[in-house]
């Protein structure tokens, strides 16, 4: 008989926060400025410094201890080591053949704990979203998509496959956008949910290139009288379906930053576009607490796009010289309507 014994990540706790709310949750780890903590079996990042002086003592005694990588249990006695990051022996494990590592084994590592044997990695797949290794055999079919996306089963939980949970998603986005100085009229906007044949097909058509997850098509119509001027605007938004909440949250808020500038006739280059578009996706994603938004920034922030990346991050540095309004006033300034 093989009795597994698992350490103990560590107990919940109630978490006090400055301005007096209470959340019960366990860290799994600390990054930075930031604290991982896991509530009702989901992982979210805090800043430290929300919390009250007595948690934040409590951080700086957790993360000084041994911790392993893979649990986030304290280390008592023996460990192993990889890439400089600690392991319970038995938590140093492959997640395909469950065997532990000797030395000299080729892994590799995600970005939640989990290693896989290098020579394991096709038995693997890595979830679109989250970049977490799942088992291919313990996964159910509907986790791979037609199209050819993935998703792991908390994000394929979490999926956005109809409209009423599109709608959640709009909730979520619009008072973001109201909030800098965007207003949207969405009841006028069309939202479809589409694959990525669909959408790369329609991509190609306006000659967008990258790996899309959406797309918004906008159209006008001017009636020109002798004293007036009257514009229409048809606009279609298409977004992958399936996406996690999270996901979708960020790319609806980008297509709406498109419908925004759309309506308003504001040219720029695809740098400057895109990259106020990703802006306006960050700060909707910077209001997620989850671990997922976290990584979605990161990956945004990060990305070596020499448009969407290279722009994001161009925006940001404006934004922060000039604030919204700034911003704003200044992309308003590029409108050169027909
Ligand atoms: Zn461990
Ligand atoms: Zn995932
Ligand atoms: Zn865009």
């Amino acid at each position: 008989m093989l009795i597994l014994i698992l350490p103990i990540s560590g107990n919940a706790r109630i978490w006090k926060s400055v301005n007096g709310t209470e959340i019960e949750g366990t860290v799994f780890e600390v990054k930075g400025e930031r604290v991982g903590l896991r509530i009702n079996g989901r992982d979210y990042h805090f800043l430290i410094s929300r919390f009250q002086k007595s948690d934040q003592l409590y951080l700086q005694k957790w993360s000084s201890e041994k911790r392993c990588a893979s649990c986030a249990g304290k280390i008592t006695e023996g460990f192993r080591e990889a890439d400089g990051l600690k392991y319970h022996k038995q938590c140093f494990r492959c997640l395909v053949s469950r065997k532990t590592f000797e030395g000299g084994d080729g892994l590799a590592k995600d970005l939640w704990g989990g290693l896989v044997h290098l020579d394991h990695l096709g038995r693997v797949s890595t979830c679109d979203t989250c970049n977490r290794f799942f088992r291919r055999e313990d996964a159910e079919s509907k986790q791979f998509f037609p199209d050819g996306r993935m998703s792991c089963k908390i994000c394929f939980n979490d999926g956005i496959f109809d409209r009423q949970k599109l709608y959640q998603v709009r909730e979520r986005v619009l008072p973001t956008l109201r909030g800098v100085g965007m207003e949207i009229s969405a009841d006028l906007i069309r939202i479809e949910l589409v694959d990525r044949a669909f959408l790369d097909r329609e991509a190609l058509r306006i000659k967008a290139g990258g790996k899309l997850r959406g797309l918004t098509l906008t159209k006008y119509k001017i009636t020109r009288g002798s004293n007036f001027t009257n514009t229409d605007f048809e606009h279609r938004i298409y977004l992958l379906y399936g996406l996690p909440y999270v996901e979708c949250i960020s790319v609806l808020a980008h297509e709406y930053a498109h419908v925004w500038l759309n309506e308003r006739f504001i040219e720029s280059t695809p740098l400057e576009i895109e990259g106020f578009c990703n802006l306006v996706s960050e700060i909707c994603l910077a209001q997620d607490k989850t671990k997922i938004a976290s990584i979605l920034r990161e990956n945004m922030i990060q990305s070596e796009n020499p448009i969407y990346g290279m722009g994001f991050r161009k925006m940001r540095s404006k934004l922060k010289a000039i604030g919204w309004n700034g911003l704003l006033a200044e992309m308003l300034a590029k409108a050169s309507p027909p």
